[in-house]
Order: C-alpha cells, then structure tokens, then sequence
C-alpha cells in the first residue's frame, strides 16, 4: 500500500526543528535536551490558553477526544504564530500503538493541518510499535537507553518536588532545585556519563539535596491526580491541575510516568495469558518487564533508604490491587491501571483523589468514573471526584467542584 504521508527525511534533519506538545514539562525539558544533544534538534511547545484551543476547534471535528483537539490547535497554533519557518519544522506525535483513538490522532492531525494549509509539514510518529517509517527520524539504542533513564530521573524530580512543594518555608525552592538538577543531569547524558551505577549515585544525591530543603511541620490535604494520561500530566490540558491543588493548600501525589511504561509492557503479558497471543514475543516482553521492575525496585530501596519520602507503589504489587473489581483485559488506553493507581493512591493514604476526566474518552468513562462505586462500597474513607475537561468547559466550574472536593477531604492519618 503506498503511503501517503509527508515523510521526515535524511535532508530534513539538518535543518528542521521537531515541535513536540509538552504533556510531563519536567521529563519533556530532559528528552527534549537529551535528543537535541543526539542531533534531533527540536522544541518542546510550552504555550497554553484558552485560543489554544479555541484553534484544535477550528481545525477538528468537536466530537474528537479532547486530549486531540488540544495537540492539534497546540501544533496549528505554533504553525500560524510566526515564530518558526513552516518549511522548515515538523510535527512529533507520541502513540502507544495501543488499540485507542491515539493511535489515529496523527491522521486527524494532518487532516486538519491541511484544512489549515499546512499539509506539507512532516508529522512524525514516535512509537515503539513501529508504526510508521521516517528515514530522518531514528532512535538508536544509546538514545533509547538514556531516554529510559530521563524517564526514571523525571519521576524522581517530579516526586521530590510535590513532596516538598506545599511545606517549603522559601516558596519557588523545590520547583528551582529540580530545574537545577534537570540542567546538570542534562549536562551528564551529553558527556556520555550514563552508567547505571551513576545514575543510582545520582539518585542518592538529587535526594540528600531535597533533604535539605527547609519545610514547615505542618499537615496537609493529601490529593492524587489520576485519569487518562495526557490529560492527567499536561498543565495546558487539565488547566495547571497541579498548581492549582497547592495554590489551595494541597499536597499532590500523581503517579510517575514509569507505571504507564509498565502498564504497555504488561499488557502484552495480558495478551499472551488471556489470548495465547505470540510465545516467543511474550517471553521477550517478560524479560522487559522485569527488567523494569527491578530498576523501579531500586529507585524506591534508594528513596527508603535515604529519606522519608513516599516512594512509588512496585507496579507489581499495583497489578494486584485490581482483582475484584476490573480484569487485565480492559486494556484501551489508560485501561484498568487507572483503577489501579486509585486503589494504589487510596492504600497509601491519599484518600482524595481527582480523576481527570477527557470529553469523549470512553476508556476513562469505564475505568475511571465508572469504577468510582465499587471502589467508593469497599473504601468508604476514599473521597474521589469526576472533573470533566474538554475545550469548552470553564475552568471556574472545574475549580470550584475541586474546591468542593477539598472541603469534604479526607484524612487518614
Ligand atoms: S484514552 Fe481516551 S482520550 Fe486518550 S485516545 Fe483513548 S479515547 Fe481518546
């Protein structure tokens, strides 16, 4: 079958930039810089704003999936600003290769780029199912590999810092001592210095310095962020979720980007158990999985071992939180770990929990807000609320539901 895409070439490698949509900023600024150190020149597009969406509007049928709508007026929005050479940039589109709707955003995305006259801009896939080919666009292992890490490090950054955040007694340090060591961890990977054993000395001393950090001995509301996972991390899509919880005096927990690495992988292991589905494959895919477990136990024997930070929930022991109440086969998007990661946040003692909700996001509908009765009839301290986003909902309403959440919170200690 001939493909009918515009491909991102050898010759465009040299002098284009890749816009990529921010969805976590702290482990996109470290791929970000991480790729642009391998040649892949690129940019994180940070802007948000309600015209910002008013424009994946324009260009995309109202009944897409909001996360959709939301990376396509991002992209048409950078493309009409003036900012850029529009011969000269193209488009990076994460999917899972999933059997979701993300895995066809990119062509709803070049169709609307087309009704925006931007039809010649390349539209890169970035997927690990190989889903299409770019001749310019190739990620070696020594890429992939640091990548892994960057992943690993973010969620490291990302919790230290909402730990700390909402007690810090001099406002702005947690945010600046990760930005810090977002910069200097970028420095390292650039200078080939990326050994397991220094990323786990890394690990030791990004920690001692949020030791460090002076903090009141004051008792916050503990709240967890869940949902469908673009719009569970992306400030521009769930309307900076996260600083608005510590504007209101909240401590946030939102799981780190590992457990949804952990979640694919493991859906494979699924398809094999409950499909027969590829031996040899599944067996690959097992080793994967272990492997990552293993690097995710030793991040939280590190954190144990060296603070009194919460550390991540061993995916392993999360997969079993489910039974009872949703089967590994419910896989379409964010799928039955959303289930999980409310189970896992309500066993650690976050009771109140937000869980995003996407317009049009039928995954989320059955794993999220319809798993919200049978959690809520066997944990009865947990205190979870729905809040819908989609382009045109106000923020006012989602605020003050949050504020309604936060008044009936929770506490288990
Ligand atoms: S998980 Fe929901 S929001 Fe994401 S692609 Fe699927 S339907 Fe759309």
């Amino acid at each position: 079958m001939q493909k009918e895409y515009v491909s991102f070439t050898k010759e465009m490698k040299k002098d284009y930039t890749i816009l990529i949509p921010n969805m976590l900023p702290m482990h996109f600024t470290l791929i970000s810089k991480l790729l642009n150190n391998y040649g892949i020149r690129n940019e994180v597009l940070f802007t948000k704003g309600q015209h910002i969406k008013e424009t994946g509007l324009k260009y995309t049928h109202n009944d897409a999936c909001y996360p959709a709508i939301i990376v396509i007026g991002q992209f048409i929005d950078a493309l009409q600003s003036g900012k850029y050479d529009t011969h000269k940039v193209a488009l990076m589109m994460f999917q899972t290769g999933g059997g979701c709707r993300a895995s066809n955003y990119i062509n709803l995305i070049r169709k609307a780029l087309k009704r925006a006259g931007f039809g010649y801009v390349p539209v890169i896939s970035f997927s690990f199912a190989g889903l299409e080919k770019h001749p310019g666009f190739k990620l070696t292992l020594p890429i992939l590999h640091r990548m892994m890490y960057a992943v690993f490090y973010g969620d490291l950054l990302m919790l230290l810092r909402n730990q700390c955040r909402s007690y810090e007694i001099n406002a702005g340090e947690s945010e600046a001592l990760a930005q810090k060591w977002t910069n200097r961890l970028v420095e390292e990977m650039e200078k080939d210095r990326v050994s397991y054993k220094r990323v786990k000395k890394n690990y030791k001393l990004i920690i001692e310095d949020f030791n460090k950090i002076l903090r009141k001995d004051e008792k916050r509301v503990k709240v967890g962020v869940v949902g469908e996972i673009y719009v569970k991390y992306s400030p521009l899509a769930n309307n900076d979720l996260e600083n608005f919880l510590v504007s209101e005096g909240a401590e946030v927990t939102v799981p780190g980007l590992l457990d949804f690495m952990l979640y694919c992988v493991y859906n494979s292991i699924a398809d094999y158990k409950l499909y027969g589905r590829g031996k040899v494959k599944y067996l690959g895919i097992k080793l994967i999985y272990k492997f990552l477990l293993h690097k995710q136990m030793d991040l939280i024997n590190i954190i144990k071992e060296n603070s009194d930070f919460e550390p991540p929930t061993y995916f392993d022991h999360t997969v079993t939180l489910i039974k009872g109440y949703i089967g590994i086969g419910t896989k379409m998007g964010e799928g039955w770990l959303l289930t999980a990661e409310m189970l896992e946040l309500a066993e650690k003692g976050v009771p109140n929990i937000v869980c995003t909700q996407p317009f049009g996001c039928l995954p989320n509908h059955i794993c999220g807000k319809g798993m919200m009765r049978p959690i809520k009839e066997k944990n009865p301290n947990i205190n979870i609320v729905a809040i819908d986003y989609d382009a045109g909902a106000t923020e006012v309403n989602q605020e003050n539901r949050i504020k309604l959440m936060l008044a009936n919170s929770k506490d288990v200690d």
